[in-house]
């Protein structure tokens, strides 16, 4: 560090040419984030020193926090839900799993995921000591209930569904898990940190959240399809006996437990959530969902015109698309500047549909890929 400091001119310019290295989201085709909607942005600056580490502090915040749980419920099926605004959908499942082994407290617990599932679960085998077990798919990238039965046993504490899964935008059999939770009295937690703001906002309906009774825990994402900033997870229990599980005893704090895996936290990632759910509204995000899927059906049909056909049909704003040389295709879509992603198996280009792309960018991204199919 330098023994003088830096003119504010000097150091922001510095951070401009930093900046401007950053991919700007017009071109990404990768991300499950997006450029947050103006007003989360300002109330994201407005809360910007709110700490809910020590919520004793900020009540304002905590009242907010409160507020924002039960829209998020209300949206998952249960506006009595409880829980808290965590740092994404990893925290969301690292906690909400650390809530089921602290509750059953088995020696040795198992848990069982269907193998889309996201890294995340990986992380969670090797903070808590959980085993975790991948069950098969179906055909068209769903968990198998056969399979996931198969793998239960008397050491496993809980089930894990994916409403949007990160590679397909696929939603598992819900309904079938939590029934088979409910009869092996067994914790249900629910993925949807991408789902959780796209599904209620589709066309067809899915049965994903507390409507179903044998569901427990739901992860979704703000600061995904929610548009807030970031660092926004949702973490989402149907009752307290399961967020109870994570407290801690917090004895120089202004408050007396702490249930959050992070100690300080943003209150301004709150204050950003409940601005931009209250300014949407259910309307404003059915829009947003609705063009999303607009431009995701329009981007199927024109890959189709190019012989390139989708490994599923999109249920979300994910496509996956059989694209021949897909290395070398990438790599050329990369050179003209496009960030597109990949599914493990099958291979294929993965491409996210977020609120950022438009028709524009849509009708440069196909004729680009036309081209880079040709070279
Ligand atoms: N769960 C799913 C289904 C995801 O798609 C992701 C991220 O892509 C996560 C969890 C992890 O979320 P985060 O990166 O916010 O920790």
């Amino acid at each position: 560090m330098n023994q003088k400091g830096l003119s504010e001119k000097e150091v922001l310019s510095m951070l401009d040419t930093a900046r401007l290295k950053d991919a700007s989201y017009d071109n990404v085709l990768s991300a499950m984030c997006t450029r947050p909607h103006p007003v989360a942005v300002k109330a994201h600056m407005q809360f910007i020193e709110s700490n809910l580490g020590d919520f004793g502090l900020f009540p304002g915040t905590k009242e907010l926090e409160e507020k924002v749980i039960a829209l998020m419920g209300g949206l998952l099926g249960d506006p009595n839900a409880c829980g808290y605004i965590t740092t994404g959908g990893t925290e969301s499942n690292i906690q909400a799993l650390r809530a089921a082994r602290n509750l059953t407290g088995k020696k040795f617990p198992n848990v069982i995921v269907p193998s889309s599932a996201h890294f995340s679960f990986d992380k969670i085998a090797d903070l808590l000591g959980i085993e975790i077990r991948k069950a098969d798919l179906d055909g068209v990238f769903r968990a198998d209930i056969g399979s996931v039965e198969g793998l239960i046993d008397e050491n496993t504490i809980a089930l894990v569904g994916i409403a949007g899964s990160t590679e397909f935008g696929q939603i598992d059999p819900i309904d079938k898990l939590a029934k088979l939770a409910l009869s092996h009295d067994l914790v249900l937690h629910v993925d949807a940190a991408f789902g959780g703001f796209v599904i209620p906002f589709l066309d067809k309906k899915y049965d994903f959240d507390f409507s179903l009774k044998g569901v427990t825990s739901i992860t979704a994402d703000p600061h995904k399809m929610g548009l807030s900033t970031i660092p926004a997870g949702g973490l989402l229990f149907r009752d307290m006996s399961c967020l109870s599980r994570l407290e801690v005893d917090t004895p120089y704090l202004s408050i007396r437990k702490q249930h959050s895996l992070t100690g300080t936290r943003s209150g301004a990632a709150v204050a950003s959530t409940y601005a931009v759910m209250m300014h949407l509204g259910k309307e404003g995000y059915r829009k947003i969902v609705d063009g999303c899927m607009k431009m995701t059906a329009r981007l199927v049909d024109e890959a189709g015109e190019l012989g390139v056909e989708p490994v599923i049909d999109p249920v979300m704003n994910i496509v996956a698309l059989n694209v021949p040389a897909m290395d070398e295709v990438r790599k050329r879509l990369w050179a003209r500047g496009w960030f597109t992603s990949i599914t493990r198996s099958p291979r294929a280009m993965r491409l996210v549909i977020m609120p950022h792309l438009t028709d524009e960018v849509l009708t440069r991204f196909i004729s680009d890929l036309r081209e880079c199919l040709r070279e």
